[in-house]
């Protein structure tokens, strides 16, 4: 089949620069790399390649613009007017941000733009939070008062990844900025386009000059720069579990401040009691919103005995049905994978459950899609627990369903991975939805629910999902030092020494 032309988004640019110090940069070496296009895979812009020099440069702004500038020296109240600003202006163009967002990231449409708001969602939240902020007072009648003196800690370094760029790149700046830090943003090299607007925005919005700053490049060398750059004291890095063990050893002789949101493996445990209809609905969304490209994915569907033949007929022939397509289509449910060598990684995945699994959905390139970075939504029933499409973080459109007889060997299958970022139980049994809960190593469970979050609550993995959380006061806490100022009242308390004979 041909596929139809494809409409581009007007006025893509020829060329992706660095923004440093309120200007629009190249490298400092004139180095540039390819940003392909999913759909074709053609590159479509180049984009500077940030190395130490560059880094170097973004960070001296940082460290300029915290130590001398008014951002860090503002009152919340101020600063949360230029979030909230920025909210509206994101707000206004959300449908420009997901236009540049589907086209370079392969995410579909309607799911970038949902993505889009949840970028502004996410200023507006912590533009209202620095301000309603109270900090721990602690009195001692008549002696001592103790209270909490919150400070910005300095030049954050934010690192993320490309499965929801724009959106992930909001959750660490939102929070770094509304506590007053400035920053260095080292986006991921797959996905440079939309990071590319924040400038324009924050300018609009009256951000000071470097208050923020933006590097690309290869992770390797910019993003390994900005994490050995002895002036920036904490890295929030969003990406692989591999990776972040790497940040990790090279920030421990910096005694650098860590959060680290990594890989997923999530269990969704659907139980014979369950809504049947709504665990399947929820489970093929969960897999394969995004393009499967989630942190959060329940790539593995853990399914009881009772049900389990009836869950997989009906999982398989709904996962069959969903759409992929063009991802600028309204219609397309899955779009194209990022970048081939990702799709590579996938399609090897999908080679090898073949060999491991019962294969009842998809299986390789959807009919019609003989380009381009496609995958059919991939169902593999009958998985043994130490198959590789079990154990390890696929990211793409792929589920490994797996039956269970008794809650314990489900919580042990749950448990049985490296990860543990999320989970989702799917029951309506009370007693076993909450001990269930108490027991899974997650550290995110949703019952009977899909990934629906509320912003106030801690988000992080356990295991090799993750180190810290971030999300509502846990942000504000990574981002800002804690200084404890103690008081005395009245006479002063204390042993005295050198006054004997
Ligand atoms: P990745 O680890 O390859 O890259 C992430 C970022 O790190 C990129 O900007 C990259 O350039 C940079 N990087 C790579 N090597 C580096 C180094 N040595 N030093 C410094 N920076 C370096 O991850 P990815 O492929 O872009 O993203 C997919 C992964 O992200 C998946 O594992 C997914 O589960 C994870 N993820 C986790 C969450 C979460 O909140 N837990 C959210 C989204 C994605």
């Amino acid at each position: 089949m041909n596929q139809p032309t494809r409409p581009l988004p007007a006025d893509l640019p020829g060329h992706v620069r660095h923004y440093i110090d309120g200007a629009l940069v190249d490298s400092a070496d004139g180095a540039t790399f390819d940003v392909l296009d999913p759909v074709t895979n053609e590159a479509y812009t180049r984009a500077a390649a940030g190395k130490a020099a560059d880094v170097d440069a973004a960070v001296a702004a940082a460290r300029k613009a915290f130590t001398d500038g008014p951002w860090p020296r503002m009152l919340p109240r101020e600063r949360s007017r230029v979030l909230h600003r920025i909210a509206d202006i994101v707000e206004s163009r959300d449908a420009r941000l997901a236009e540049l967002e589907s086209f370079d990231s392969g995410l579909p449409i309607t799911q970038a733009l949902g993505q889009a708001r949840r970028a502004a969602e996410n200023f507006r939240f912590f533009a209202d939070l620095v301000v309603a902020q109270t900090d721990d007072a602690f009195k001692v009648p008549g002696r001592q008062l103790n209270y909490v003196n919150r400070k910005p800690i300095g030049v954050a370094g934010l690192i993320t990844p490309w499965n929801t760029p724009f959106m992930l790149e909001s959750w660490k700046l939102a929070p770094a900025l509304a506590t007053g830090n400035t920053v260095v943003l080292k986006p991921a090299e797959f996905t440079p386009l939309s990071a590319s607007l924040w400038a324009g925005i924050f300018e609009e919005a009256g951000l000071p000059a470097g208050v923020f700053n933006l590097v690309n490049g290869l992770g390797e060398e910019a993003g390994d720069a900005l994490v050995k750059h002895p002036d920036v004291p904490l890295i929030s890095f969003t990406g692989e579990s591999a990776t972040g063990q790497l940040i990790f050893a090279n920030a421990a002789p910096h005694l650098k401040g860590l959060s680290m949101e990594l890989g997923g493996k999530s269990p969704a445990i659907v139980f014979a009691d369950a809504d049947l209809e709504s665990a399947i609905d929820a489970t093929i969304f969960g897999v394969f919103s995004l393009n499967g490209e989630r942190c959060t994915a329940g790539s593995r569907i853990l399914v009881e005995r009772a049900v389990y033949d009836e869950f997989v007929e009906r999982y398989a022939a709904q996962a069959a049905r969903v759409r992929v397509g063009y991802p600028h289509d309204p219609a397309t449910e899955v779009g194209a994978l990022v970048h081939p060598e990702h799709f590579a990684k996938v399609m090897e995945y999908v080679e090898l459950g073949k060999g491991e699994g019962r294969l009842v959905a998809g299986g390789g390139r959807p009919e019609g899609f003989e380009t381009g970075n496609f995958v059919a939504p991939t169902v593999f029933a009958d998985v043994p627990r130490d198959a590789k499409i079990f154990q390890e973080e696929i990211f793409g459109p792929v589920v490994a369903i797996t039956p269970f007889d008794t809650e314990a060997e489900a919580l042990e299958l749950a448990n049985g991975v490296r990860y543990g970022l999320a989970a989702y139980v799917w029951t309506n049994d009370l007693r076993r939805a909450h001990t269930f809960s108490q027991s899974v190593e997650a550290g995110m469970v949703w019952l009977n629910s899909n990934n629906v979050r509320d912003l106030r609550t801690p988000f992080g993995g356990v295991k090799a999902s993750g180190l810290g959380h971030e999300g509502g006061y846990r942000s504000i806490d990574f981002y800002t030092h804690q200084q404890a100022v103690h008081v005395t009242l009245g006479a002063a308390h204390h042993p005295t020494f050198g006054k004997g004979a």
